[in-house]
Protein backbone atom coordinates (compact mmCIF):
# COMPACT_ATOMS: atom_id res chain seq x y z
CA UNK A 1 0.00 0.00 0.00
CA UNK A 2 2.92 2.66 1.14
CA UNK A 3 6.55 2.63 0.76
CA UNK A 4 8.09 0.93 3.98
CA UNK A 5 10.03 1.94 7.04
CA UNK A 6 11.26 -0.60 9.68
CA UNK A 7 9.90 -3.65 9.88
CA UNK A 8 7.63 -4.55 7.61
CA UNK A 9 4.21 -5.10 8.85
CA UNK A 10 0.44 -6.87 7.62
CA UNK A 11 -1.21 -3.63 7.36
CA UNK A 12 1.40 -2.35 4.43
CA UNK A 13 0.10 -4.95 2.55
CA UNK A 14 -4.17 -5.31 1.56
CA UNK A 15 -5.76 -7.91 -0.24
CA UNK A 16 -8.22 -6.73 -2.53
CA UNK A 17 -11.40 -8.71 -3.72
CA UNK A 18 -11.46 -10.40 -7.66
CA UNK A 19 -13.06 -9.18 -10.52
CA UNK A 20 -13.76 -10.58 -13.49
CA UNK A 21 -11.07 -12.40 -15.29
CA UNK A 22 -10.77 -13.38 -19.23
CA UNK A 23 -8.81 -16.93 -19.04
CA UNK A 24 -7.56 -15.73 -22.61
CA UNK A 25 -5.33 -13.07 -23.61
CA UNK A 26 -7.91 -10.53 -25.07
CA UNK A 27 -5.55 -8.80 -27.52
CA UNK A 28 -4.79 -5.69 -25.93
CA UNK A 29 -1.47 -6.91 -23.76
CA UNK A 30 1.60 -6.31 -25.47
CA UNK A 31 3.34 -8.95 -27.85
CA UNK A 32 4.93 -12.14 -25.88
CA UNK A 33 2.94 -11.11 -22.86
CA UNK A 34 1.57 -14.73 -20.95
CA UNK A 35 -1.61 -14.81 -18.97
CA UNK A 36 -0.65 -17.83 -16.36
CA UNK A 37 -3.07 -18.73 -13.08
CA UNK A 38 -0.69 -18.85 -9.88
CA UNK A 39 0.58 -21.97 -7.93
CA UNK A 40 3.23 -20.97 -5.99
CA UNK A 41 4.35 -17.88 -4.65
CA UNK A 42 8.40 -17.80 -2.92
CA UNK A 43 8.45 -15.05 0.13
CA UNK A 44 12.05 -13.88 -0.22
CA UNK A 45 13.98 -11.34 1.83
CA UNK A 46 15.28 -9.80 -1.00
CA UNK A 47 11.31 -7.99 -1.15
CA UNK A 48 12.24 -6.16 1.64
CA UNK A 49 14.84 -3.73 -0.12
CA UNK A 50 11.50 -3.55 -2.78
CA UNK A 51 8.98 -2.01 -0.37
CA UNK A 52 11.42 1.09 0.50
CA UNK A 53 11.56 4.32 -1.10
CA UNK A 54 14.08 3.79 -4.35
CA UNK A 55 17.37 4.01 -3.23
CA UNK A 56 20.13 4.68 -6.10
CA UNK A 57 22.24 1.48 -4.84
CA UNK A 58 19.95 -0.75 -5.20
CA UNK A 59 20.19 -3.24 -7.98
CA UNK A 60 16.25 -4.64 -8.07
CA UNK A 61 13.53 -2.02 -8.75
CA UNK A 62 10.94 -1.00 -5.89
CA UNK A 63 7.96 -1.89 -5.73
CA UNK A 64 4.99 0.12 -7.17
CA UNK A 65 2.94 1.10 -3.96
CA UNK A 66 -0.93 0.23 -5.31
CA UNK A 67 0.45 -2.49 -7.50
CA UNK A 68 0.37 -6.21 -7.07
CA UNK A 69 3.55 -7.55 -5.37
CA UNK A 70 5.47 -9.09 -8.03
CA UNK A 71 8.27 -11.63 -6.96
CA UNK A 72 9.29 -15.53 -8.10
CA UNK A 73 6.22 -17.98 -8.13
CA UNK A 74 5.41 -21.11 -10.40
CA UNK A 75 2.54 -20.69 -12.36
CA UNK A 76 0.50 -22.89 -15.45
CA UNK A 77 0.33 -21.27 -18.69
CA UNK A 78 -3.52 -20.59 -19.56
CA UNK A 79 -2.65 -18.32 -22.76
CA UNK A 80 0.34 -17.01 -24.37
CA UNK A 81 1.82 -15.08 -27.02
CA UNK A 82 5.44 -16.06 -26.77
CA UNK A 83 6.31 -18.80 -28.76
CA UNK A 84 7.85 -20.33 -25.83
CA UNK A 85 5.01 -21.39 -24.03
CA UNK A 86 1.66 -23.27 -24.95
CA UNK A 87 -1.63 -23.45 -22.58
CA UNK A 88 -1.03 -26.24 -19.81
CA UNK A 89 2.92 -25.88 -19.94
CA UNK A 90 4.32 -25.36 -16.08
CA UNK A 91 6.37 -22.70 -15.45
CA UNK A 92 8.57 -20.60 -12.45
CA UNK A 93 9.88 -16.62 -12.49
CA UNK A 94 8.47 -13.43 -12.18
CA UNK A 95 4.91 -13.22 -11.72
CA UNK A 96 2.35 -11.83 -9.72
CA UNK A 97 1.14 -11.93 -6.08
CA UNK A 98 -2.43 -12.10 -7.36
CA UNK A 99 -4.58 -15.17 -8.35
CA UNK A 100 -4.05 -15.11 -12.41
CA UNK A 101 -1.16 -12.35 -13.63
CA UNK A 102 -0.91 -10.97 -17.52
CA UNK A 103 3.30 -11.60 -17.25
CA UNK A 104 4.62 -9.09 -19.58
CA UNK A 105 7.47 -8.29 -21.25
CA UNK A 106 10.32 -7.45 -20.20
CA UNK A 107 9.71 -9.60 -17.35
CA UNK A 108 8.44 -12.84 -19.11
CA UNK A 109 12.57 -13.00 -20.00
CA UNK A 110 12.51 -14.64 -16.27
CA UNK A 111 10.06 -17.03 -17.32
CA UNK A 112 11.18 -20.46 -17.44
CA UNK A 113 8.88 -23.61 -18.67
CA UNK A 114 9.02 -26.43 -15.82
CA UNK A 115 10.03 -30.31 -17.43
CA UNK A 116 10.80 -32.19 -13.92
CA UNK A 117 7.93 -31.74 -11.77
CA UNK A 118 6.26 -35.21 -10.64
CA UNK A 119 9.27 -38.40 -10.37
CA UNK A 120 9.60 -37.24 -6.77
CA UNK A 121 10.21 -33.80 -7.56
CA UNK A 122 7.35 -31.57 -5.86
CA UNK A 123 5.86 -28.66 -8.24
CA UNK A 124 7.19 -26.05 -5.20
CA UNK A 125 10.56 -26.69 -5.67
CA UNK A 126 10.78 -24.26 -8.31
CA UNK A 127 10.00 -21.31 -5.35
CA UNK A 128 13.44 -23.26 -3.78
CA UNK A 129 15.92 -25.61 -4.15
CA UNK A 130 15.27 -25.67 -7.93
CA UNK A 131 14.29 -22.10 -8.58
CA UNK A 132 16.17 -18.87 -7.17
CA UNK A 133 17.59 -20.13 -4.09
CA UNK A 134 18.95 -22.95 -5.42
CA UNK A 135 21.30 -21.35 -7.86
CA UNK A 136 21.67 -18.65 -5.27
CA UNK A 137 23.01 -21.53 -2.82
CA UNK A 138 24.98 -22.89 -6.26
CA UNK A 139 26.53 -19.87 -7.35
CA UNK A 140 27.60 -18.79 -3.87
CA UNK A 141 29.55 -22.04 -3.05
CA UNK A 142 30.78 -23.57 -6.28
CA UNK A 143 31.34 -20.67 -7.55
CA UNK A 144 31.80 -17.77 -5.50
CA UNK A 145 34.11 -19.64 -2.99
CA UNK A 146 35.73 -22.41 -4.69
CA UNK A 147 35.89 -24.90 -2.07
CA UNK A 148 38.37 -27.26 -1.41
CA UNK A 149 37.97 -30.62 0.09
CA UNK A 150 38.51 -30.77 3.80
CA UNK A 151 38.35 -26.52 4.44
CA UNK A 152 36.24 -25.36 6.75
CA UNK A 153 32.73 -23.75 6.15
CA UNK A 154 30.73 -21.02 7.99
CA UNK A 155 27.01 -20.59 7.10
CA UNK A 156 24.66 -18.38 8.57
CA UNK A 157 20.66 -18.53 8.51
CA UNK A 158 21.54 -22.02 7.91
CA UNK A 159 18.09 -23.29 8.32
CA UNK A 160 16.82 -21.01 5.28
CA UNK A 161 15.74 -21.30 1.87
CA UNK A 162 19.15 -20.84 1.05
CA UNK A 163 21.12 -22.23 3.88
CA UNK A 164 19.83 -25.78 4.01
CA UNK A 165 21.28 -26.35 0.80
CA UNK A 166 24.83 -24.70 1.04
CA UNK A 167 25.84 -26.74 4.09
CA UNK A 168 24.72 -29.73 2.34
CA UNK A 169 26.64 -28.59 -0.78
CA UNK A 170 29.68 -28.20 1.54
CA UNK A 171 29.28 -31.41 2.91
CA UNK A 172 28.82 -33.00 -0.23
CA UNK A 173 32.01 -31.11 -1.42
CA UNK A 174 34.05 -33.06 1.81
CA UNK A 175 34.25 -29.74 3.81
CA UNK A 176 33.52 -29.52 7.60
CA UNK A 177 30.38 -27.32 7.48
CA UNK A 178 28.55 -25.70 10.66
CA UNK A 179 25.71 -23.67 10.78
CA UNK A 180 24.25 -20.72 12.71
CA UNK A 181 20.12 -20.36 13.33
CA UNK A 182 18.15 -18.71 15.76
CA UNK A 183 16.20 -21.56 17.19
CA UNK A 184 16.69 -24.92 19.09
CA UNK A 185 14.48 -26.28 16.91
CA UNK A 186 16.57 -25.23 13.71
CA UNK A 187 19.94 -25.80 15.41
CA UNK A 188 18.62 -29.40 15.34
CA UNK A 189 17.55 -29.55 11.96
CA UNK A 190 21.01 -28.30 10.88
CA UNK A 191 22.87 -31.09 12.67
CA UNK A 192 20.09 -33.85 12.29
CA UNK A 193 18.84 -33.15 8.50
CA UNK A 194 21.08 -31.26 6.58
CA UNK A 195 24.63 -32.97 7.96
CA UNK A 196 25.99 -30.11 9.06
CA UNK A 197 28.69 -31.29 11.40
CA UNK A 198 27.96 -28.73 14.50
CA UNK A 199 25.56 -25.55 14.87
CA UNK A 200 24.78 -23.31 17.26
CA UNK A 201 22.13 -20.96 18.01
CA UNK A 202 23.34 -17.59 17.92
CA UNK A 203 20.57 -15.31 19.96
CA UNK A 204 21.89 -18.28 23.29
CA UNK A 205 25.36 -16.78 22.89
CA UNK A 206 26.60 -14.04 24.60
CA UNK A 207 30.01 -13.69 22.77
CA UNK A 208 29.59 -14.61 18.95
CA UNK A 209 33.79 -14.69 18.37
CA UNK A 210 33.66 -17.08 20.98
CA UNK A 211 31.31 -19.62 19.42
CA UNK A 212 33.10 -19.02 16.34
CA UNK A 213 36.46 -19.74 18.15
CA UNK A 214 34.65 -23.11 19.65
CA UNK A 215 33.64 -24.54 16.39
CA UNK A 216 36.65 -23.63 14.33
CA UNK A 217 39.50 -23.70 16.62
CA UNK A 218 41.84 -23.38 13.76
CA UNK A 219 39.88 -21.04 11.96
CA UNK A 220 37.26 -20.74 8.79
CA UNK A 221 38.19 -21.14 5.58
CA UNK A 222 34.99 -20.08 3.89
CA UNK A 223 32.06 -18.05 4.88
CA UNK A 224 28.48 -17.69 3.15
CA UNK A 225 27.26 -14.63 4.76
CA UNK A 226 23.65 -14.44 5.00
CA UNK A 227 22.68 -12.08 7.64
CA UNK A 228 26.24 -9.48 7.96
CA UNK A 229 25.59 -6.96 11.26
CA UNK A 230 27.40 -8.25 14.51
CA UNK A 231 28.52 -11.90 12.77
CA UNK A 232 30.17 -10.81 10.10
CA UNK A 233 32.23 -9.16 12.78
CA UNK A 234 32.46 -11.99 14.84
CA UNK A 235 33.37 -13.84 11.58
CA UNK A 236 36.58 -11.56 9.58
CA UNK A 237 38.15 -12.02 13.24
CA UNK A 238 37.79 -16.26 12.79
CA UNK A 239 39.07 -16.72 9.11
CA UNK A 240 41.82 -17.87 8.15
CA UNK A 241 44.77 -16.48 5.51
CA UNK A 242 43.19 -16.44 2.05
CA UNK A 243 39.57 -17.23 3.38
CA UNK A 244 36.53 -16.39 0.92
CA UNK A 245 33.54 -14.37 2.03
CA UNK A 246 30.49 -14.95 -0.29
CA UNK A 247 28.08 -11.78 0.42
CA UNK A 248 24.94 -13.19 -0.56
CA UNK A 249 22.86 -11.19 1.56
CA UNK A 250 22.56 -9.16 4.87
CA UNK A 251 19.56 -9.85 6.38
CA UNK A 252 19.96 -7.95 9.77
CA UNK A 253 20.23 -4.62 7.80
CA UNK A 254 17.11 -4.82 5.53
CA UNK A 255 14.79 -3.42 8.47
CA UNK A 256 17.31 -0.82 9.61
CA UNK A 257 17.03 3.09 8.59
CA UNK A 258 19.80 4.54 6.71
CA UNK A 259 21.39 6.22 10.15
CA UNK A 260 21.24 2.98 12.08
CA UNK A 261 22.96 0.43 10.07
CA UNK A 262 26.06 -1.38 11.77
CA UNK A 263 29.29 -0.42 10.61
CA UNK A 264 31.66 -3.35 10.05
CA UNK A 265 34.59 -3.04 12.67
CA UNK A 266 37.16 -5.74 11.69
CA UNK A 267 37.50 -4.99 8.12
CA UNK A 268 41.17 -4.93 8.46
CA UNK A 269 41.32 -8.52 9.20
CA UNK A 270 40.95 -8.20 5.29
CA UNK A 271 44.32 -7.26 4.42
CA UNK A 272 45.93 -8.67 7.53
CA UNK A 273 44.87 -12.34 6.40
CA UNK A 274 44.42 -11.43 2.25
CA UNK A 275 40.43 -12.52 2.26
CA UNK A 276 38.63 -12.32 -0.52
CA UNK A 277 35.29 -10.82 -0.15
CA UNK A 278 32.67 -11.04 -2.86
CA UNK A 279 29.02 -10.27 -3.39
CA UNK A 280 26.81 -11.67 -6.17
CA UNK A 281 23.64 -11.64 -7.21
CA UNK A 282 21.72 -14.46 -8.36
CA UNK A 283 20.64 -12.98 -11.40
CA UNK A 284 23.54 -12.84 -12.98
CA UNK A 285 24.11 -16.09 -13.56
CA UNK A 286 20.83 -17.49 -14.86
CA UNK A 287 23.26 -18.97 -17.67
CA UNK A 288 24.71 -21.56 -15.03
CA UNK A 289 21.00 -22.66 -14.34
CA UNK A 290 20.67 -25.95 -16.48
CA UNK A 291 24.14 -27.31 -15.31
CA UNK A 292 22.83 -26.63 -11.82
CA UNK A 293 19.71 -28.68 -12.44
CA UNK A 294 21.08 -30.90 -14.05
CA UNK A 295 23.70 -31.50 -11.25
CA UNK A 296 21.11 -31.23 -8.28
CA UNK A 297 18.10 -33.19 -9.60
CA UNK A 298 19.91 -36.97 -9.36
CA UNK A 299 20.71 -35.69 -5.42
CA UNK A 300 17.05 -34.83 -4.97
CA UNK A 301 15.75 -38.02 -6.71
CA UNK A 302 18.15 -40.25 -4.29
CA UNK A 303 17.68 -38.59 -0.85
CA UNK A 304 21.12 -37.67 -0.73
CA UNK A 305 19.98 -33.92 -0.32
CA UNK A 306 16.97 -32.65 1.21
CA UNK A 307 14.95 -29.70 1.27
CA UNK A 308 12.63 -28.52 4.18
CA UNK A 309 9.59 -25.96 3.12
CA UNK A 310 7.68 -24.25 5.31
CA UNK A 311 4.15 -23.53 3.24
CA UNK A 312 1.66 -21.11 3.97
CA UNK A 313 -2.07 -21.98 2.66
CA UNK A 314 -3.85 -19.22 0.51
CA UNK A 315 -3.08 -16.02 -0.61
CA UNK A 316 -4.91 -13.84 2.19
CA UNK A 317 -1.58 -15.64 4.51
CA UNK A 318 0.86 -14.10 2.15
CA UNK A 319 1.94 -11.11 3.56
CA UNK A 320 2.00 -12.65 7.19
CA UNK A 321 4.40 -15.24 5.72
CA UNK A 322 6.69 -12.86 4.20
CA UNK A 323 7.06 -11.00 6.88
CA UNK A 324 7.49 -13.79 9.35
CA UNK A 325 11.29 -13.51 7.30
CA UNK A 326 12.11 -10.61 9.35
CA UNK A 327 11.30 -12.54 12.75
CA UNK A 328 12.87 -15.99 11.93
CA UNK A 329 9.51 -17.69 11.96
CA UNK A 330 9.94 -19.66 9.03
CA UNK A 331 11.36 -23.11 9.30
CA UNK A 332 13.00 -24.23 5.72
CA UNK A 333 11.61 -22.43 2.90
CA UNK A 334 9.23 -20.06 2.88
CA UNK A 335 6.57 -20.51 0.48
CA UNK A 336 2.34 -19.61 -0.25
CA UNK A 337 0.64 -22.40 -2.13
CA UNK A 338 -2.44 -20.46 -3.70
CA UNK A 339 -3.54 -23.85 -5.40
CA UNK A 340 -2.54 -26.90 -6.64
CA UNK A 341 -4.60 -26.88 -9.62
P1 LIG B 1 15.71 -17.60 4.81
O1 LIG B 1 14.87 -18.73 4.36
O2 LIG B 1 17.01 -17.91 5.49
O3 LIG B 1 14.82 -16.67 5.78
C1 LIG B 1 15.35 -15.61 6.44
C2 LIG B 1 16.01 -16.02 7.77
O4 LIG B 1 16.95 -15.01 8.15
C3 LIG B 1 15.05 -16.09 8.93
O5 LIG B 1 14.36 -17.30 9.01
C4 LIG B 1 15.98 -15.88 10.12
O6 LIG B 1 16.51 -17.13 10.53
C5 LIG B 1 17.13 -15.06 9.54
N1 LIG B 1 17.10 -13.69 10.08
C6 LIG B 1 16.09 -12.81 10.01
N2 LIG B 1 16.45 -11.66 10.64
C7 LIG B 1 17.70 -11.84 11.10
C8 LIG B 1 18.62 -11.02 11.83
N3 LIG B 1 18.29 -9.78 12.22
N4 LIG B 1 19.83 -11.54 12.14
C9 LIG B 1 20.17 -12.79 11.76
N5 LIG B 1 19.34 -13.62 11.08
C10 LIG B 1 18.13 -13.14 10.74
O7 LIG B 1 16.02 -16.64 3.61
P2 LIG B 1 16.80 -17.02 2.25
O8 LIG B 1 17.54 -18.30 2.45
O9 LIG B 1 15.86 -16.90 1.14
O10 LIG B 1 17.86 -15.84 2.14
C11 LIG B 1 19.04 -15.84 2.94
C12 LIG B 1 19.89 -14.62 2.58
O11 LIG B 1 20.31 -14.72 1.22
C13 LIG B 1 19.15 -13.29 2.71
O12 LIG B 1 20.05 -12.32 3.22
C14 LIG B 1 18.79 -12.95 1.28
O13 LIG B 1 18.65 -11.58 1.06
C15 LIG B 1 19.99 -13.53 0.54
N6 LIG B 1 19.73 -13.86 -0.87
C16 LIG B 1 20.58 -13.32 -1.79
C17 LIG B 1 20.45 -13.63 -3.11
C18 LIG B 1 21.43 -13.07 -4.11
O14 LIG B 1 21.21 -13.21 -5.31
N7 LIG B 1 22.51 -12.46 -3.66
C19 LIG B 1 19.36 -14.50 -3.59
C20 LIG B 1 18.57 -15.09 -2.52
C21 LIG B 1 18.76 -14.75 -1.21
P3 LIG B 1 17.02 -17.37 12.04
O15 LIG B 1 15.87 -17.94 12.79
O16 LIG B 1 18.14 -18.32 11.87
O17 LIG B 1 17.42 -16.04 12.58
Amino acid sequence: KEYVEGYPREEHMELLPGGEVSLRLTGEEPAGSVLVRNLYLSCDPYMRPKMSRPLRESYTAAFVPGAAITGYGVARVLDSSDPRFSPGDLVWGITGWEDYSVVKPPATAFLAKISHAGEGVPLSYYTGILGMPGLTAYVGFHEICSPKKGETVFVSAASGAVGQLVGQFARLAGCYVVGSAGSAEKVELLKSKFGFHDAFNYKEEPDLCAALRRCFPEGIDIYFENVGGAMLDAVLLNMRVHGRIAVCGLISQYNLAEGEKDAVRNLAAVIAKRLRLQGFIEPDHKHLYPKYEEWVLPYIRDGTITYVEDVAEGLESAPKALIGLFHGRNVGKQLVRITDE
